[in-house]
């Protein structure tokens, strides 16, 4: 006797639709795969010669580069450096301009007072937080300091706001040392040509104090701070002005 079909419940080919259905728009949503990236083999720094080249170049363009922060001393060059973080160097001059003018040591700056010192700066970004560790280091420097700015590294990276990067400036501009300050130019730059190679400032820093020959050492940082900002720029380096394109063997240079 034959088998009976039994007959297919309109409810269960419904679900059946339903999850086909959902499945076809899972499948159409999934993100095309990403395209492979070329390989491009492990990046070596530059070496030694090509290095002394570099250097040798950027002081026959500029023999005395200059940082672009205004100051009067070692005090207020180190409070224009607290000011200039995630902000340019042109916007905290400008604030600077009339605060050191009546505030140029750390005695005149805690006498202004904290909510004078914010109004000075109320024009560059983290404001509040920058005008609290200016009088803050302010005082530090007067009770504990005689006033002085400190020329040893490490206590001056216990100043509030005062990082490894603004203590090596500091320590750079103000006493002459070969420091070498890693800022976000110069850490792209480092990496682009390349330098030293590394994925924080510090190991930039290190990695630089290693290959740069002590005649250029002093200079160092601001040749490529200044190369980083105004030629090798983060978006479109402008490679075809560039004084050592045929130096650099960056992936990104476009002559
Ligand atoms: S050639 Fe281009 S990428 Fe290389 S350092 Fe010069 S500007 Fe930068």
């Amino acid at each position: 006797m034959p088998t009976k079909k039994r007959p297919v419940s309109s409810k269960s080919s419904a679900a059946k639709a339903t999850v086909k259905k959902a499945a076809a728009k899972r499948i159409a949503k999934k993100p095309a795969a990403a395209p492979a990236k070329k390989p491009r083999g492990r990046r070596r720094p530059v070496g030694p010669e090509v290095v002394q080249e570099i250097f040798t170049r950027f002081r026959a363009d500029n023999p005395e580069p200059k940082g672009e922060l205004e100051h009067v001393n070692a005090f207020t060059l180190l409070v224009a450096v607290v000011l200039s973080a995630q902000a340019t160097d042109v916007g905290v001059n400008k604030a600077t301009r009339p605060l050191f003018a009546i505030a140029d040591t750390p005695q005149k700056m805690v006498a202004l007072g904290e909510d004078k010192i914010r109004d000075y700066v109320k024009s560059i970004g983290l404001f509040r937080t920058k005008a609290k560790n200016v009088y803050l280091l302010s005082q530090i420097l007067i009770e504990q300091f005689g006033g002085e700015v400190p020329r040893q590294r490490e206590v001056l990276e216990t100043l509030p706001g005062v990082g490894r990067k603004t203590a090596n400036v500091v320590l750079n501009m103000a006493f002459g040392e070969s420091t070498i300050a890693v800022d976000t130019h110069l850490f792209r730059l480092s990496n682009r040509i390349p330098l030293a190679i590394g994925k924080t400032p510090l190991a930039i820093e290190l990695g630089l104090e290693k290959i740069i020959p002590a005649e250029f050492k002093r200079h160092a940082h601001h040749w490529l701070i200044l190369h980083g900002r105004y030629v090798c720029k983060a978006r479109r380096p402008e490679c075809e002005r560039c004084l050592i394109a045929d130096l650099c063997t960056s992936p990104e240079k476009c002559v």
